[in-house]
């Protein structure tokens, strides 16, 4: 194995020590399987229940401190991961395989991130009202949760841990986060940062491990006021039943199954354009991808056939080769969850279109072509979320038929709809049961100062993100003063 640009120390980080872990992990390089990313510290119960109990004996003191102190703590970490976005955006682009330029704009976008939460500790949020009662004045004030338990997945590791530890400390609790085992070099170079920031000891932790020992220890422990969690369904559902029964707080971002409609009256180019960037870049590796591509009868086999067409001249490759559309699969696992969707697909009748095949590379890597499929509305294809470039185009004969195959689906992240008509598009504003609509805009891509999050199955909780996010991170008190 190369180990040249090894990570070295990704160590946890424990109430504001470097710890070694219980065991050592490593991450591999999934453009070139032979690179190791990092040798990184695993946790196990013991050292996570030290980082949670370091967390909620720092609380007392980070959540009295000033706006203007959090404020500072946070446009400085966001000042260091926009100085550095390159070098972090490589670190990504090796560690999680999308390309380079997406990952530079995954770090930068984790720095705007931290600026912005900067901002909404000073500007904070608060009511003041008439009581109905003569001469009482009545208060409502925000106050921080106490500690809260970040974990997160490996499609996006500094963009997603960013958006729950920003608006975490901002609004003064205390943290411990859990990165998602295939990305621990990004939430180290994360963690790095963030220890240099003049917290107290203690506010943000970091431990690093596998999700049924060290997540689980966050979900169970009582000294864990709340939990975010971004990740599969299967996990989400698990950790909702667990957090729930001890009253724990709870915020899940879980799976899309994202219709994209094309009607007639598209743009088509456009159209072509959104589906094939919402559906494969970043190796469709996003919640928000389009994976149900949802066409007007009159326009099905123009567009089907611009699509394959921009299809077979994207390139597949490594993730840091100048030129790459797509890089490689995260894993080999997921490499083959997405080889075996694509078995079942044509199992069960959906046409098979072009792509789906393993491809060869220069460096040995889980390289695959992206999937297009003729799909029915009762294909698993069309109903299951698959996590990577496959995708499926259904046919509607009109307008109304579309809207109805966009929302017969358990999920409710995002919808979008490609279309020149403002009616049409007002009207899947409002009936599409998401919490994100596009209009002429792929389905993946979305700002960082407005709420993220859905309906259904892909979401529960309080919105991520923006100023939404504090109805997660603050409770409410109401005050009473007779003066
Ligand atoms: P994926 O299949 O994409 O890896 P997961 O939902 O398994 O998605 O993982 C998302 C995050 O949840 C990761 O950080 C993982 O380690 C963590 N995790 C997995 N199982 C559990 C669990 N039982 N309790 C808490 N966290 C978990």
């Amino acid at each position: 194995m190369k180990r040249s640009d090894l990570q070295q120390n990704a160590r946890q980080y424990i109430n504001g020590r470097w710890e070694t872990g219980v065991t050592t992990g490593i991450s591999e390089n999934p453009s070139d399987t032979r690179e190791v990313v990092a040798e990184y510290a695993r946790a196990d119960r013991n050292q996570t229940e030290l980082a949670i109990r370091a967390a909620a004996d720092a609380f007392p003191h980070w959540s009295q401190t000033t706006p203007q102190r959090r404020a500072d703590v946070l446009d400085q970490i966001g000042s260091e991961i926009l100085v550095r976005r390159e070098e972090l955006g490589k670190l990504l682009a090796r560690e999680e395989g999308k390309t380079l330029p997406e990952a530079i704009g995954e770090a930068a976008r984790a720095g705007h991130i931290f600026k912005f939460f900067a901002g909404e500790a000073l500007r904070g949020d608060g009511e003041t009202l008439a009581s109905v009662r003569p001469g009482v004045q009545v208060d409502i004030t925000r106050e921080p949760l106490g500690v809260v338990g970040l974990i997160t997945p490996w499609n996006f590791p500094f963009a997603i841990p960013a958006w729950k530890i920003a608006p975490a400390l901002a609004y003064g609790n205390s943290v411990v986060f859990k990165p998602a085992e295939l990305v621990p070099a990004c939430g180290w170079a994360l963690a790095e940062i963030i220890s240099r920031a003049a917290l107290p000891a203690g506010t943000f932790n970091l431990v690093m491990g596998s999700g049924r020992e060290v997540g689980q220890s966050i979900v169970d422990s009582p000294l864990v006021d709340a939990i975010s969690f971004t990740g599969s369904v299967v996990t989400g559902e698990h950790i909702l039943q667990a957090a729930t029964r001890r009253r724990a707080k709870v915020q899940l971002e879980m799976g899309g199954k994202n219709p994209l409609v094309v009607l007639a009256d598209a743009d088509l180019d456009r159209a072509v354009d959104c589906a094939v960037q919402g559906a494969y870049f970043s190796t469709g590796q996003h919640c928000t991808a389009s994976s149900r591509l949802i066409v007007e009868s009159t326009v099905h086999d123009a567009f089907v056939s611009r699509v394959r067409h921009r299809l077979a001249a994207l390139k597949i490759g490594h993730a840091l080769a100048q030129g790459t559309d797509i890089g490689p699969v995260v894993d080999r696992h997921q490499l083959e969850r997405n080889l075996a969707a694509i078995e079942s697909a044509t199992a069960e009748g959906a046409e098979h279109m072009g792509g789906g095949e393993r491809l060869n590379r220069a460096t040995t890597g889980y390289y695959m072509s992206p999937a297009l499929f003729l799909a029915k509305p009762e294909h698993r294809v069309a109903r299951d979320e698959i996590f990577g470039p496959v995708a499926c185009v259904l046919r509607a004969d009109d307008y109304e038929h579309a809207l109805v195959l966009a929302n017969d689906t358990p999920f409710g992240l995002c919808a979008g709809i490609c279309t020149t008509s403002l009616a049409r598009a007002m009207h899947f504003k409002r009936h599409a049961r998401v919490g994100m609509t596009m209009v002429n805009l792929p389905t993946a891509g979305v700002d960082y100062h407005v709420p993220f999050g859905g309906r259904k199955a892909s979401s529960y909780g309080p919105r991520e993100q923006g100023r939404h996010a504090a109805e997660f991170y603050t409770t409410v008190k109401t005050g009473y003063v007779l003066a």
